[in-house]
């Protein structure tokens, strides 16, 4: 059940409307790069409600942003805790990297585990609203085991296409919750293409980035909640991973529509950390190529959830950036691997490679002098250590943490804590 706050689907290229829709997925003229913004009726948004109805509701989830989401008051949710994840500030890791303040935004206390839960909630709502009965995506990992938990919490099936190589901690997730698991031989892209044809076929509902639009009104609530948790003060600069590129598309829809409210007063820059072996738009960005029809580049990194040859969302990452005067940059994977051990001693909050990357962006940006030491800076660890214990048992024997095997008596133990760490 789509609100009746929603006026169109408009096309990120052509700007085309279609009239609101739970299946309209892009748009007719422009095809797959045609991805679609969820325009609203302000005034409708704002009838009974605004930052003081906002500060007294009990509900912290992210249905808390109800009159900014596509979906009807009265649609069926998930019953899953989505949303209110703490932000620590760092005073340690802000010291370590040269800049004022560090806030860390804990995505993976998510109940799957990442970020990705926003939009698979907010798109099986809209699907079971619109009669589905199956819900299928491709993915790296996350949004799939967001997509398989969200729909086990509502009774409904999913059908997941992930890459052959996925991590064995998020297939194994996948099927816990029940879903349909297709492990799709070659990346991504071939179960992307798989999951498309499925859905011409079978009819299934489409939660696939970059081909739903509800994916970036789900998205968005991590910028808002932010926002509200920073007490409507925004930091300089906000990093975020990027794979396909609709986490930070959603932060950036939700800053123009607070900025738009008024309730923030200034838009931060939007930095998009790629892994140096999936870097397709950080070197469109620097080539000024348009991305609507730039072809693929081959992707291989240790971050799986952003290891994506052709970024589904390119059209409004590359937006996203480029108005908020943000920038790419790219972190190799030894950088993105150190920063999972220094993001977890210097904060507390152990990270996945992909969510790691956001800090291992931090220490490059202000390498390369596109942050200056009094900056304050947001990050946000997209998804949990636990989602790939292998690489994290690399992070940590390259960080040259070992444990100490000892007989189980107080000499061996002092002996043990004499030997150099
Ligand atoms: C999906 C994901 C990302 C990247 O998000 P995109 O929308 O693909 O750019 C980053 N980190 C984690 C943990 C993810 O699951
Ligand atoms: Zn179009």
């Amino acid at each position: 059940m789509i609100s009746p706050a929603v006026t169109a689907l408009r096309c990120v290229l052509c700007a085309t409307e279609y009239p609101p829709a739970a299946d309209r997925y892009v748009c007719d003229a422009c095809g797959p790069a045609g991805t679609l913004d969820v325009e609203y009726d302000w005034d409708r948004v704002l009838a009974g409600w605004g930052r003081e109805a906002l500060a007294a509701d009990p509900d912290s989830t992210m249905w808390r942003w109800g009159p900014m989401l596509p979906l009807a008051t009265d649609a069926m949710r998930s019953s899953l805790a989505i949303g209110a994840t703490p932000v620590y500030e760092a005073p340690r890791l802000a010291a370590a990297a040269g800049v004022r303040r560090v806030w860390v935004k804990d995505e993976g206390r998510q109940p799957t585990g990442s970020l990705k839960d926003r939009a698979s909630a907010m798109v099986a709502a809209i699907g079971a609203g619109f009669g589905a009965e199956v819900i299928t995506t491709a993915s790296t990992g996350n949004a799939a085991s967001a997509l398989a938990g969200v729909t086990a919490s509502m009774g409904l099936r999913s059908v997941i296409f992930v890459p052959e190589a996925a991590p064995p901690a998020k297939v194994t997730q996948l099927l816990a919750y029940g879903a349909t698991v297709m492990l799709v031989q070659g990346g991504y892209s071939a179960a992307f293409e798989l999951s498309q044809q499925a859905v011409a076929r079978y009819g299934w509902y489409d939660r696939n980035t970059g081909i739903n639009p509800y994916t970036t009104e789900g998205k968005k609530t991590a910028l808002l909640e932010l926002a509200e948790q920073l007490g409507w003060s925004m930091p300089d600069a906000v990093f975020v991973a990027v794979g396909d590129g609709s986490i930070i598309g959603g932060l950036h829809k939700g800053l123009v529509e607070l900025h738009r409210l008024g309730w923030i007063d200034r838009i931060p820059r939007l930095f998009g950390v790629q892994a140096a072996g999936s870097d397709y738009l950080a070197q469109a960005y620097e080539s000024g190529e348009e991305v609507a029809a730039k072809p693929a580049i081959a992707a291989h990194t240790v971050a799986d959830s952003i290891s994506a040859d052709l970024p589904r969302d390119r059209v409004k990452a590359m937006r996203a950036v480029r108005h908020t005067g943000g920038t790419f940059v790219r972190v190799p994977d030894e950088a993105i691997l150190a920063a999972i051990a220094v993001l977890a001693r210097g904060c507390g909050v152990f990270a996945e490679p992909a969510a790691a990357a956001a800090w291992a962006g931090v220490e490059r940006a202000v390498a390369d002098g596109l942050l200056d030491g009094d900056a304050t800076v947001a990050v946000l660890a997209t998804g949990s250590g636990l989602k790939d214990v292998a690489a994290a048992q690399r992070a940590v024997a390259a960080a040259g943490s070992r444990p100490m095997t000892i007989e189980p008596n107080l000499e061996a133990l002092e002996q043990a804590l004499e030997e150099p760490g």
